[in-house]
């Protein structure tokens, strides 16, 4: 079985990023920008912040964070938004979610010009990625792509199957995979005999918060499986596939820790330099 190294593919991605970003400063006399919004004092948030913000500057982006109290009004937090779309030294903007509940998550997400959007949230990012046309992708699913490609860089006529339809992972994911010409199934919480749904599955990618959920039984021989979970359970940090049961099954699969979760940050930085180009071509 192939143990899908997020951390090394994740690392090679950097070392990619950081050459791209030296030849831009070179060529543009301008370094691209990633300026993250974190909002109140939630333990995850404000360590997701900082480990984006370092890996931004170890390719040498110029990186930015506002921080605001949990009380912050939002109105505050919109003229912000307004004020970074204009700025030309910011290339991709970033709002840490979740966000404390007197604030309307869409009404920021929208507020993001869908040209600084890293994380591809606005709706006309999820149209265009829907529509199959040049879009900023959600950096987790971009991550599970790459790494999936890395196994099988020809994916036409595969079947995928999706588990768990989030904005964030699952659908994305499978407009993806989608594009890719895979046939894919994507599957949630009142879908029936979901085991039998995954034997189908020449690919499965697992996003859905529920510890080892996909069982070894539940995988077909060969298939590529790529767990997007992060659960904190009595054994540490698990993911959504059983690890130990579906590696004896599948032919590649990706670790918790380790696996998607390093691919998330350098996919966020890969955002932000494609951000960087594409307004330098308009
Ligand atoms: P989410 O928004 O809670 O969505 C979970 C999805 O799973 C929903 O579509 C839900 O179905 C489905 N689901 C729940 N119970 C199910 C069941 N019994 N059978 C089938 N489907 C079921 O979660 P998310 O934001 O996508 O995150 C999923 C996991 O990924 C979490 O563990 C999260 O921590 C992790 N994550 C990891 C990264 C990373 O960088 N590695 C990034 C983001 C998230 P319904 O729609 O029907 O409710």
């Amino acid at each position: 079985m192939i143990l899908i190294d997020g951390k090394k593919v994740a690392a090679e991605l950097r070392e990619e990023l950081k050459k791209e970003v030296s030849n831009l400063k070179a060529k543009y006399n301008k370094t691209p920008g990633l300026t993250v919004i974190l909002i109140g004092d939630m333990a995850p948030s404000q360590i997701y912040v900082r480990m984006k913000e370092k890996a931004a500057n170890e390719v040498g982006l110029k990186s930015e964070v506002i921080k605001y109290p949990n009380e912050v009004e939002e109105k505050t937090v919109l003229d912000k938004i307004h004020e970074l779309n204009k700025d030309d030294g910011v290339s991709g903007i970033l709002v840490q979610l979740p966000l404390p509940k007197h604030i309307d998550k869409q009404k920021v997400i929208e507020k993001i010009l869908p040209s600084k959007d890293v994380d591809g949230f606005h709706p006309m990012n999820v149209g265009n990625l829907s529509s199959g046309y040049d879009s900023s992708v959600p950096c987790t699913p971009l991550g599970c792509y790459l790494l999936i490609k890395k196994i099988e860089p020809n994916l036409s006529g595969k079947k995928a199957v999706v588990v768990g339809r989030s904005n964030l992972n699952g659908k994305p994911m499978t407009q993806l995979l989608l594009k890719e010409n895979c046939t894919v199934t994507i599957t949630h919480s009142k879908t029936k005999d979901l085991k039998e749904e995954c034997l189908k599955g020449d690919i499965i990618v697992a996003a859905v918060g529920i510890p080892e959920f996909v069982r070894g039984d539940w995988v077909k021989k060969d298939a590529i499986v790529i767990d997007v979970g992060i659960n904190k359970t009595e054994k540490g940090i698990v993911g959504d596939v059983a690890f130990d049961e579906v590696s004896k099954v599948a032919k590649a699969l990706t670790p918790v820790p380790g696996g998607v979760g390093p691919m998330t940050i350098a996919c966020l930085l890969k955002n932000t330099i494609e951000c960087f180009k594409k307004s330098k071509k308009n």
